[in-house]
């Protein structure tokens, strides 16, 4: 039964460290740790997103096997990217946005338009967050698989991320020809970033954060409710990502080149014009092959999904069926033993804890051996089926009707005096007694000795109420068989 949890050792979806977890149930050593860690975080990333522009890192060229590629180094994204990864998004979005921010009025950019360029990069940490929220991959990237996952998210990330190279040529009025070596160096900064410095970083650190989260489970915030949501918002993320990238920078180059093109000789230009045409074709067809590829992959999921939570809860109900038989006698159809003792000690514990009332029956068929040895055992089981529906047939719906042993029943009554429970006994004691048993020797009758305990608030624990109503039930057998023993009997 135990099968049926979650291994542990199952990558799980990633789940955020929360700041009210933090400082509810995390100890001094912690809180202090990672308040300091971030703090200095933030300032390094504050100190270090200004020295990116004072020093002016960005667009810096790169020879590239033969072509020139321009990118932008920004050590704030990679020290925030390292918090969105090991922490979860708010603790690598909060530095990213305070480090553009205070570059952006650095460099003079109007208030609203630093407001909206400081989210570039927040955006990009989003798309890392949902990738490791979405799908249920390791973090751990010594491993190949976890590695593709991790650059081709990182690649996706960055395209989000060089949203703000946009922004950036808009507010400095920087003009179209030279907007495509910016924007290839914001994404491909920011892309060989989190692949060459966060990766390595990662694969020193992960092993031992995750570690400490593991043991820590109570500081993490739960996990996402919602699976289908995070698929699809993920694959949502991956074609914008991709078809944004490929546009944006075909378009560039076509400025680019209609400008250069100007005066070129109409030979030429016919060529280019054909050439133009090809590329912008052939990127609508890419352009529908990822949209069916992320609807396909979408619907793949929802199927698997479907078709996991369908085994589960057949799962789910075969082991209700298994428990229910487990507990139920195959002769009968009552409960058994087990379930006895179950319910005889959740019922003392509701009687003790609610001052209520309750009584256990305890019967047995009188001279029981004696029918097995004239009648047969089949005949003795007959007996046994019929006192077994006479007492489903009498018991209330609240009752526990169980087979204690052998000819022996066992029956709980929540909430029974003294009156109701004997009531009740001496029913079943006279309706049995008047069932004809049939049988090869024809028809016999039998009748059963019955003990009744009353639930005793005094008592320790719920074995001495068992043990009383037992010895009412031989009290019974002494006194002479076919008669209840019972408190109120007595008292009577
Ligand atoms: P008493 O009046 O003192 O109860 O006498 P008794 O003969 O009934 O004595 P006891 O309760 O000890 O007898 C139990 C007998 O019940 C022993 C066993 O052979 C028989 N028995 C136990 N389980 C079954 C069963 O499932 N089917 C049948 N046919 N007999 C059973
Ligand atoms: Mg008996
Ligand atoms: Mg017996």
């Amino acid at each position: 039964m135990r099968n049926t949890q979650p291994s542990t050792e199952l990558p799980q979806m990633a789940r955020a460290v929360s700041v009210r977890r933090l400082f509810r149930h995390g100890n001094r050593r912690e809180q202090l740790t990672i308040t300091a860690l971030w703090l200095a975080s933030l300032a390094a990333s504050i100190g270090l997103g200004l020295a990116s522009v004072i020093y002016k890192w960005s667009g810096l060229p790169l020879e590239l096997g033969g072509t020139e590629l321009y990118i932008t180094v920004y050590p704030p994204l990679v020290i925030c990217l390292l918090w969105t990864l090991t922490c979860g998004w708010w603790w690598g979005a909060i530095p990213a946005y305070l480090a553009t921010l205070t570059l952006a009025l650095y460099g003079g950019m109007p208030w609203p338009w630093a407001l909206m360029f400081s989210a570039a990069n927040p955006l990009g940490f989003a798309v890392m967050g949902l990738g490791y929220r979405a799908i249920a991959i390791s973090r751990n990237l010594t491993s190949i698989g976890a590695m593709l996952f991790y650059v081709q998210l990182s690649f996706v990330a960055s395209i989000f991320s060089s949203s703000g190279a946009l922004v950036w040529c808009y507010t400095n009025r920087i003009d179209s020809t030279a907007l495509l070596p910016i924007w290839q160096g914001w994404w491909l900064g920011a892309f060989l970033q989190s692949v060459f410095l966060c990766a390595p970083v990662m694969a020193v650190l992960w092993p031992r954060l995750e570690h400490w989260q593991q043991a820590r489970p109570q500081l993490l915030a739960d996990a996402g409710a919602d699976p289908r949501g995070s698929v699809l918002r993920l694959l949502g993320c991956v074609a914008i990502g991709v078809l944004v990238y490929g546009f944006v920078t075909l378009k560039l180059a076509d400025n680019l080149l209609q400008v250069q093109a100007a005066g070129i000789p109409a030979a030429l230009a016919r060529s280019l014009e054909v050439a133009r045409d090809t590329t912008w074709a052939f990127y609508w067809v890419f352009a529908l092959i990822i949209v069916f590829i992320a609807v396909f992959g979408y619907h793949m999921f929802i199927h698997w999904q479907t078709l996991t939570n369908k085994l589960l809860s057949d799962l789910r109900h075969a082991n209700q069926r298994l428990y229910l038989l487990a507990g139920t006698d195959s002769l009968t159809g009552l409960h058994n033993r087990r379930v006895a003792d179950e319910r005889i000690a959740s019922e003392w514990q509701r009687a003790q804890r609610l001052g209520l009332q309750a009584a256990l029956v305890m019967i047995d068929i009188d001279h029981f051996k004696q029918i097995n040895d004239r009648h047969g055992h089949p005949t003795g089981d007959e007996a046994i089926r019929i006192l077994a529906s006479e007492i489903r047939a009498l018991s209330r719906e609240i009752d526990s009707a169980c087979r204690y042993g052998g000819e022996e029943f066992l029956i709980i009554l929540p909430q029974a005096d003294a009156e109701g429970a004997y009531t009740f006994a001496e029913r079943l004691r006279t309706t049995v007694a008047a069932i004809p048993v049939p049988s090869e020797h024809g028809a016999f009758h039998f009748t059963v000795s019955v003990g009744i305990a009353l639930f005793d608030a005094e008592e320790s624990s719920h074995d001495a109420w068992i043990e009383r109503s037992d010895s009412a039930l031989y009290q019974a057998k002494r006194e002479g068989r076919n008669r209840v023993v019972s408190p109120a009997a007595v008292a009577a």
